[in-house]
């Protein structure tokens, strides 16, 4: 196969231990003489795929027996809706950090009252607004923890007067979590869990029944917890291989040591964006995220972008483009993203640059 360096912003890549377990199971799952694609979800060997996914994500972020994790299809944009639907009652707060946040915050403004408490659109959403007074009547106050097309990140668990709802969807897993401190954490796998078809949701269990509304069965997130995902078919390839992915995160150390190589993947990065005189950040430095990392070209240099693509593509990178709404170029260094993988584009960056002077 083509050596690439993946730096995709989602689906993202995944650990090659996780691929090659799913490439067995398509051909004989666990044993059973058929494909993971074709396995009845009401058997004994889904069962333990299931059980043992719950449990490494309890594992791995220390989940509290106050919480539970569900499994679910349709998307982190119809969790915006969940969100609303479970437990919007009178008014809630949303922080504009990006569209992901704003669509949120929309699809919430479809089922009650819910405004934004800050917004960072007067900067094209390069930093997080920090200083806002939290009211403490609303029902809830919705984060995105990370904005995955601006390259910015909340670095901390917010102690918050009020429930506290996050979009973790690009940076769950990548960094140790107080799960105690939030109501509910969910977001889709394909940004750094596992591939595209599933979502996971980290629900404070006493949080739910808080609203009056009729909740059909299938937006009731107790419905899913009493049923442990199983309400309806799971996505069942997308857990499985969410599942491998997860067992590849535990062998390497958990979610604790992978931080530590998150950090030191992004550091690298920096270092050269802040060192290399063709390129410059875009989100501010103390605010910046340790999975989606923005640059643009220097001031003065901006027509060699174009070339710097191709020059980078020639020497392998893959998905470094910017997302249409920020231009320039956006790696994302999820956690199937190495060290050598940083350093390639780093030396590409460099190549560049002395190519260039
Ligand atoms: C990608 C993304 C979404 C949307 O996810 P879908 O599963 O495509 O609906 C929502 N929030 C954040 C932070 C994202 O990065």
């Amino acid at each position: 196969m083509k050596k690439v360096h993946v730096f995709n912003a989602g689906p993202c890549l995944l650990p090659q231990v996780a691929i090659d377990k799913t490439i067995e199971a398509m051909k004989d799952f666990a044993g059973t003489g058929i494909s993971v694609l074709s396995i009845s979800h009401r058997t004994k060997e889904w069962d333990s795929v299931m059980d043992e996914c719950r449990a490494l994500w309890k594992e791995l972020l220390h989940i509290p027996d106050t919480h539970e994790v569900v499994f679910l299809g349709g998307g982190a944009s119809l969790q915006f809706l969940y969100v609303a639907m479970n437990y919007l009652e009178k008014k809630a707060a949303y922080l504009d950090t990006g569209v992901w946040a704003h669509k949120a915050l929309v699809e919430a403004q479809g089922i009650g009252e819910a405004y934004a408490i800050a917004c960072s659109k007067d900067k094209n959403y390069t930093y997080i607004p920090k200083g806002y007074e939290i009211p403490k009547d609303i029902d809830y106050l919705h984060i995105t923890t990370n904005n995955t097309i601006y390259g910015t990140e909340i670095h901390e668990d917010y102690d918050c007067p009020v429930p506290l709802i996050a979009d973790m969807s690009s940076d769950i897993m990548s960094r140790p979590v107080d799960v105690s401190k939030y109501d509910l954490i969910y977001g889709g796998a394909q940004k750094n869990v596992g591939p595209a078809g599933v979502i996971f949701a980290i629900i404070r269990k006493d949080s739910l029944g808080r609203v009056t509304r009729h909740l059909p069965t299938m937006l009731n997130y107790q419905t899913h917890i009493d049923k442990l995902s199983m309400f309806n078919t799971p996505p069942v390839f997308a857990i499985f291989v969410m599942n491998e992915t997860l067992k590849w995160l535990k062998s390497i150390g958990g979610v604790e040591a992978m931080y530590e190589i998150n950090k030191k993947k992004a550091g690298i990065l920096y270092d050269e964006i802040d060192r290399n005189t063709m390129f410059v950040g875009t989100a501010e430095k103390e605010d910046r995220s340790l999975m989606n990392v923005c640059f643009v070209m220097a001031p003065g240099m901006e027509e060699l972008q174009d070339e710097f693509f191709a020059f980078a593509k020639e020497r392998g990178m893959v998905g470094i483009k910017g997302h249409r709404s920020v231009g320039g170029f956006r790696a994302s260094l999820y956690n199937a993203c190495s060290v050598e993988d940083v350093e390639a584009l780093v030396a590409c960056m460099k190549e560049f640059e002395a190519l260039k002077k």
